[in-house]
């Protein structure tokens, strides 16, 4: 089976700017990032999208929401605000299919998203 990109990275075999990883989550630096903090929070393994998860799945999915908190608030963002999106699917703009988490923090977002 073909390595989905983030799997690449995971195993060095492309380069990131990771900023944490644990046994089973990793974040790196968005390499077209669209705010001052733009990070990629994802599980090591690769799920397809959100239509794949499974309920044993849940407490991994929640792990990803704290990684996330926790690299907002170390830096600076935790009162200031930060979003977090996850695209699924094309008609979303999900283009690497190993889902992530974008952690983006540093200007002002708006409401509807484009
Ligand atoms: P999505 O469109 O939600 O699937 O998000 C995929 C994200 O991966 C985009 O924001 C891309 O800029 C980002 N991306 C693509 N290639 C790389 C890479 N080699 N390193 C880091 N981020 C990447």
């Amino acid at each position: 089976m073909t390595k989905t990109l983030f799997t690449q990275i995971r195993d060095r075999e492309i380069e990131a700017d990771i900023v944490y990883e644990d046994d089973d989550i990793m974040a790196f630096r968005d390499i077209n990032p669209q705010a001052p903090l733009h990070v990629l929070v994802c599980p090591k393994e690769p799920i397809p999208t959100v239509n794949d998860l499974e309920p044993g799945q849940a407490e991994l999915v929640g792990r990803l929401f704290l990684v996330a908190r926790d690299l907002a608030v170390e830096h600076g963002y935790g009162e200031e605000g930060y979003r977090l999106v996850v695209n699924t699917n094309a008609g979303a703009g999900q283009t690497v299919f190993h889902l992530h988490l974008h952690l983006l923090a540093g200007r002002r977002f708006t409401w509807p998203p484009g």
